[in-house]
């Protein structure tokens, strides 16, 4: 890889808030560390990559993004080991995937060398933000808009790619309770449900809001054509434990191809388990959950790991999952697997360690 940080101009901020930041409390996505990086897209090139201090951006009220949403973004998490050093977990996963995003939104793509250099050189000039305290972590927003100020519908021409961190604390919630919605939907075949595209998210918040007035804390998200099927959970991907095996809905164009569902896919081959993906039905489910079958469903996602659920709602009747103790989960199991591997307790022998 070649990464000409030459290219960047580092501006840097005057003097740094991390006094500010209580590390021992840390909430989700409210503290943002000191700098952030910015590139332009015009003239069909990647220009002036910057790393400039966190600020307000001044955008022009015809600003095509806001008006007909080429907007996508990616989520990762970077880690510190022992010995002090920047990991981030698997940031050419993330790369890769923001350019199927911006292809699916009609937007330009991004090279090697603006994503990844961008990246390691932020995480460079902000790595007293990194946490080192377990199971905390700097979690890194990546994220592309259109800039044309031009108000017919048509791909813009100038996006602006941005990348800025947030320290994160442990994620500790009681386990959810989520609702099987069969009326709203979150993709369908064809759409843009595989791509982390702004709208998806804007889409889901009704459907989310009327579940929380019912009781429930998330959705799971079935297809858009017979609502038979199970799709994801929230903004996560969805797991359970059936005889044993670990078993997910098979990826597809109505499924976001989650890193942290790949990784514990492929950490519970390394442990021997089973895994399964295909087709999951509601039947199958519920039948599951009734029967002592099916004894464990959770999210997979970056933001959490793996999230254990309390129980699932249909058509308004509850089936509760069993609990379980702190560890005896195979979810929990495989999240402190991944955690291991991405600070470093553990061997990674996936090579899913990105040392910065
Ligand atoms: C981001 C996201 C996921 C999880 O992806 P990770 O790479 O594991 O964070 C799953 N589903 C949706 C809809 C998402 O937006």
């Amino acid at each position: 890889m070649t990464t000409d940080v030459l290219q960047i101009e580092l501006r840097k901020a005057e003097r740094s808030r991390i006094q500010e930041v209580d590390f021992n409390n840390l909430p989700f996505g409210k503290h943002f560390s000191d700098h952030m990086f910015v590139a332009d897209f015009i003239d069909g090139e990647w220009t002036s990559q910057m790393i400039v201090p966190f600020d307000n951006f001044t955008l022009s009220p015809a600003l095509s993004s806001l008006h007909y949403g080429q907007s996508i973004f990616e989520g990762m998490k970077a880690f510190k080991n022992e010995a002090g050093e920047v990991r981030l977990f698997r940031p050419y996963e993330n790369f890769k995937r923001m350019n199927e995003s911006a292809k699916r939104m009609c937007m330009a793509t991004l090279t090697e060398d603006v994503f990844m250099g961008g990246l390691e050189a932020l995480l460079r000039v902000d790595a007293d933000w990194v946490p080192s305290s377990p199971e905390s972590s700097l979690y890194v927003r990546p994220y592309m808009f259109a800039t044309d100020t031009y108000l017919g519908v048509a791909p813009s021409k100038t996006y602006r790619f941005c990348i800025f961190t947030c320290p994160v604390g442990a994620y500790y919630s009681k386990p959810p309770k989520l609702k099987i919605e069969t009326e709203y939907i979150r993709s369908a075949p064809g759409g843009v449900g595989f791509a982390k595209c702004a709208g998806n998210y804007a889409g889901s918040m009704y459907p989310t809001l009327l579940a929380q007035q019912q009781g429930y804390d998330q959705l799971i998200w079935t297809d858009a054509r017979e609502h038979k099927y199970i799709e994801e959970s929230g903004t996560m991907n969805i797991m359970f434990v059936i005889d044993g095996k670990l078993v997910t809905p098979a990826t597809s164009d109505s499924i976001l191809k989650g890193v942290t569902r790949d990784s514990l896919l492929q950490i519970a081959r390394s442990m021997g388990i089973e895994v399964e993906e295909r087709l999951v039905s509601i039947d199958e489910v519920l039948t599951g959950i009734e029967s002592g079958r099916l004894t464990e469903a959770f999210g997979a996602g970056t933001a959490v790991g793996a999230s254990p659920y309390a129980l699932i709602g249909y058509n308004g009747k509850d089936y509760m999952l069993p609990e379980y103790g702190p560890t005896d989960s195979v979810a929990v199991k495989l999240r402190d697997q991944m955690n291991a591997i991405r600070t470093g307790q553990v061997e990674d022998t996936f090579g899913w360690v990105h040392t910065v």
